[in-house]
């Protein structure tokens, strides 16, 4: 008796399971957060209302964009909070005329974008801006490469003025690899640890801008930033 009830709780409790996962399944595009659902634009021109961070940002009408061709510092780092504040003041409360990238939507959604700003009677190309004083690299993430000539010309300009990203040398290393990975390309050390789990063919500079400037940007690795 004892045991057969036994069985019957674990046959319950195996049908209750069951059944939760069958309702979560149901119940998760009714209650998913409104915020995650892509608002794709398209080209023209929109209000900035806020400024997450270097490279994103959200429009008045909700959509989320991506600058492309940049990567900005992750939040903590060097250099992230000073290219925050500059797109803030850059972008927030501004009109701009946004120019979707051949590839306009990024895994979370985000719409991808070169962004351009009237600014003293001149058009200023927002994402080489952001470059140009050292608060993003140069990264060109195929197939959104078609500004990448002049993003990387700003990148150099940067390092030659030593602003922001570029004013401090790091140590000198004997060697930079740089992992050309299908889509992009980063600059590691060679004891990368991500380096060595990669199986992607690698190039090897002594010259630490040169690796980083190579192939229009290979940004240094977040992992070993060398
Ligand atoms: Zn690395």
């Amino acid at each position: 008796m004892s045991r057969l009830s036994r069985r019957n709780k674990a046959v319950v409790t195996l049908l209750v399971a069951i059944i939760l996962i069958l309702l979560g399944y149901v119940a998760r595009p009714l209650t998913e957060s409104p915020r995650r659902s892509a608002k794709r634009v398209a080209a023209g021109t929109y209000v900035v209302e806020h400024v997450y961070d270097g490279d994103s940002l959200r429009l008045a009408n909700g959509a989320g964009v991506r600058l492309v061709g940049i990567d900005t510092p992750e939040r903590g780092q060097a250099f992230s909070e000073e290219g925050r504040s500059f797109a803030k003041e850059l972008l927030e409360g501004k009109t701009v005329r946004l120019v979707p990238a051949k590839e306009p939507v990024d895994r979370y959604k985000r719409n991808l974008a070169y962004l351009y700003l009237e600014r003293d009677g001149k058009e200023v190309f927002v994402n080489a801006e952001m470059v140009r004083h050292g608060y993003a690299y140069a990264w060109p993430y195929k197939p959104n490469t078609s500004h990448s000539e002049e993003i990387l010309a700003a990148q150099k300009e940067a390092q030659a003025q030593r602003r922001g990203l570029w004013a401090r040398k790091p140590r000198k290393l004997k060697y930079y690899i740089v992992e050309q990975r299908t889509k992009y390309s980063l600059t590691h050390r060679s004891r990368c640890p991500k380096l060595k789990k990669s199986k992607s063919p690698t190039m090897r500079f002594e010259d630490r801008l040169d690796a980083i400037n190579y192939g229009g940007g290979a940004p240094p690795c977040r992992e070993c930033r060398p």
